[in-house]
């Protein structure tokens, strides 16, 4: 009778561990960065946290035919965007936002957000965006100012970076499932820190800023660095780290962006983070 019960429990522990990971899929194949380098980073660190299984839809180059470019957005629990380029055939942007409104999670990776301005859902879907002559017909500008979010209609361009650097994020909301245990901040290796960022900020709530300084070309503002948007029953998760240019090494992928991009990730496509790390 004891082995039984034994053989039992053992039975129900190898069903625990045998959970399915998440099923992602990294959409990818034009940037103006080193989208080569950064989709397969991105794949590396979901496959190998054991909570993801991660595929990628690759798009044709820039300029050739995107009719074909047809993803199975359905099949997933999980979109990453790797993405700033072409517009893609009306077919796959409509499936894109079934996948949202129906629930499907979202990760925004830093230049993804400078995609399709001229795409009104897709900029509700990231919150802020910059670059492609954004200015304050995209929405506001929004950052912390004296530990209060300010929404800030002054007119200019949208997104900009000073010089690459290591700096401090600091956590802004600590009960959310993508930061709670985390410290109250960390410093983050070398990297773009975006600024100026505007857009429709819906339905968002900014996790994490960084104090973009001016000596280093900032705007002497505490940025938006990690937020969160709810859009239909989707949800979305933002990140502005892990800049990949065409250097053999990429500072920004440190642990610290890997350890976000996994609870943001996971919580997208579920509602709740299971990672300790
Ligand atoms: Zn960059």
């Amino acid at each position: 009778m004891k082995k039984v019960i034994t053989l039992c429990l053992l039975c129900i522990s190898s069903l625990i561990l045998a959970k399915e990971p998440i099923k992602a899929l990294i959409v990818t194949g034009q940037n103006n960065h080193n989208w080569k380098d950064s989709h397969l980073i991105l794949q590396k660190i979901l496959n190998e946290s054991g909570v993801f299984t991660a595929d990628l839809a690759i798009t044709p180059s820039q300029g050739q035919d995107m009719s074909n470019f047809l993803p199975n957005f359905s099949a997933y629990k999980l979109i990453v965007l790797d993405y700033n380029g072409d517009a893609w055939p009306a077919a796959t942007n409509n499936a894109f936002l079934e996948f949202v409104k129906n629930g499907g999670g979202v990760v925004v990776y830093h230049a993804a957000d400078n995609a399709f301005r001229n795409w009104k859902e897709y900029n509700e879907i990231i919150g802020l965006g910059g670059w492609e002559n954004r200015n304050e017909t995209d929405g506001p500008y929004v950052y912390y100012k004296d530990g209060q979010i300010v929404r800030d209609n002054t007119p200019g361009p949208g997104g900009s970076h000073g010089q690459q650097h290591e700096y401090k994020v600091e956590i802004r909301v600590k009960n959310h499932p993508v930061t709670k245990g985390l410290p109250e901040s960390f410093v983050h290796s070398q990297d773009e820190l975006y600024d100026r960022m505007r857009g429709p900020a819906l339905n968002m709530t900014i996790l994490a800023t960084a104090f973009s300084a001016k000596i280093t070309g900032g705007t002497g503002r505490d940025e938006p660095i990690l937020w969160t948007v709810n859009w239909g029953k989707g949800k979305i998760f933002h990140t502005v780290l892990g800049h990949v240019g065409g250097e053999k090494e990429h500072p920004s992928i440190d642990a610290w962006f890997s350890r976000t991009l996994l609870r943001g990730a996971e919580w997208a496509a579920t509602g709740k983070v299971t990672q300790i790390k």
